[in-house]
């Protein structure tokens, strides 16, 4: 049995004033009881005075319960809390010498109280308890000794209803809660760095749709589920994603009969644009979401970016833009969708690709050549629209 049946949840205040504090706070309390939803165990998660507290109300599993909460968006302290009645003085000291007995076997350590009295007909004031508390601990352990400036524990006393004490702090993922920041559309491929740049945008409280493209029988059923298991890792962090399968077949292959070849991925990567927009548009996303990274690959430089962004008239989101590669596989593996990512199945981009992309498209040209595709185009992509099959993850 686990001494903790609580948590206090901190977040950072900064910037979340007046009215948005209740947003910020309503939306982080939905979502701690989200994440706590999916783990054995019920609890109650309340606001009391500017403070968020998830209370266990049968057993739980600890580990399981602390790391459903690091990641909850907003968070960024997570407090495993000790709380009882309050039944005078000397009971409290037994109860802080049994914490600090289990919590601390290795007994060399620094120390120093921290009393908050919030309900103030305490018999005594909080530099008492600090002081006295203090001198109950050194007696029980010894070799334990007080620090003031620079203690290994911070030992915190809150006297409010109920007594809580804690003295750890788990650091939690910081953002902003999600559902406080509009919706966006991410364009999530099976590769390694779309997955995390809808992480990062969710991180911000954005809202998450997604829009895969897969061009059958050309890639494989494998490679558009390994996009559903990659929605669902992200989910874990950033809710259900309602995603999009659009099927891009006859797109590419009509690209590809009449454009240039060294212009397909950047002509692709306008249509992809385009049909993603009108999803976005029909479900009030307020922008897209892509995981390019300057120059990572020739078709990511400034101009094709600059020839992409032509086509929408939704601001285009790249959270990765100034990433370098090891940066994005660091924080791909600490959302576990890297090894899911790095599974060789096709992707559509890939199937037709040129030998020598265009890497400085010039908008002009690359309009011109599209014009090739007038009159069917339009109805190419009417079709790819109808015939959306959609996936609802989490
Ligand atoms: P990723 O690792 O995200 O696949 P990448 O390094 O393979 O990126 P590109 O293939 O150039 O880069 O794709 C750039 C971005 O375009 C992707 O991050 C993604 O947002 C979008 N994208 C590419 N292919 C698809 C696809 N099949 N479906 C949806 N979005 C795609
Ligand atoms: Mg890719």
């Amino acid at each position: 049995m686990n001494m903790f049946k609580s948590f206090l949840l901190k977040y950072a205040e900064i910037g979340v004033k007046g009215k948005n504090r209740y947003v910020f706070e309503d939306a982080l309390v939905s979502q701690i009881k989200r994440a706590l939803d999916g783990i054995d165990g019920r609890f109650e998660v309340r606001k009391v005075s500017g403070r968020i507290y998830a209370q266990a109300l049968e057993e739980f599993d600890y580990d399981e319960a602390v790391d459903a909460l690091k990641k909850v968006f907003g968070l960024v302290g997570i407090c495993p809390l000790v709380q009882f009645d309050d039944s005078g003085f000397e009971d409290l000291a037994l109860k802080v010498i049994e914490y600090m007995d289990k919590m601390y076997p290795d007994k060399k350590k620094t120390f120093k109280v921290f009393t908050r009295r919030a309900r103030k007909n305490y018999p005594m004031d909080s530099t008492e308890i600090n002081m006295e508390m203090g001198s109950r601990i050194l007696d029980a352990f010894p070799e334990m000794s007080v620090d003031v400036h620079n203690p290994d524990i911070k030992l915190n006393i809150e006297i409010r209803e109920q007594i809580n004490i804690y003295s750890e702090i788990i650091p939690g993922l910081g953002g902003m809660p999600l559902g406080t920041a509009g919706k966006a559309m991410l364009l999530l491929s099976g590769g390694i760095d779309s997955p995390v740049a809808g992480y990062m945008t969710a991180k911000r409280g954005v809202t998450l749709e997604a829009t895969y493209f897969h061009a059958p029988p050309y890639t494989s059923e494998r490679a558009k589920q390994k996009v559903i298991d990659l929605a669902k890792k992200m989910s874990v962090y950033t809710g259900p994603i309602k995603l999009n399968i659009v099927n891009f077949t006859d797109i590419q292959m009509y690209i590809y009969e009449r454009c240039p070849h060294e212009e397909l991925t950047i002509i692709m990567r306008r249509y992809m644009m385009k049909i993603a927009e009108h999803f976005a548009k029909e479900s009030d996303c307020l922008g897209l979401v892509t995981g390019e990274s300057i120059g990572q690959v020739a078709s990511q430089t400034m101009q094709s970016m600059l020839v992409t962004n032509a086509v929408c008239t939704l601001p285009v989101y790249r959270p990765l833009v100034a990433f370098d590669k090891q940066d994005i596989v660091d924080v791909a593996c600490k959302i576990d969708t890297y090894e899911t990512s790095i599974l060789p199945y096709e992707d559509c981009c890939t199937i037709f690709v040129a030998e020598h992309p265009a890497t400085k498209p010039k908008l002009s040209c690359i309009e011109k050549s599209e014009s090739h595709m007038a009159g069917k185009i339009d109805e190419l992509m009417e079709k790819a629209i109808e015939t959306v099959e959609i996936a609802y993850v989490k």
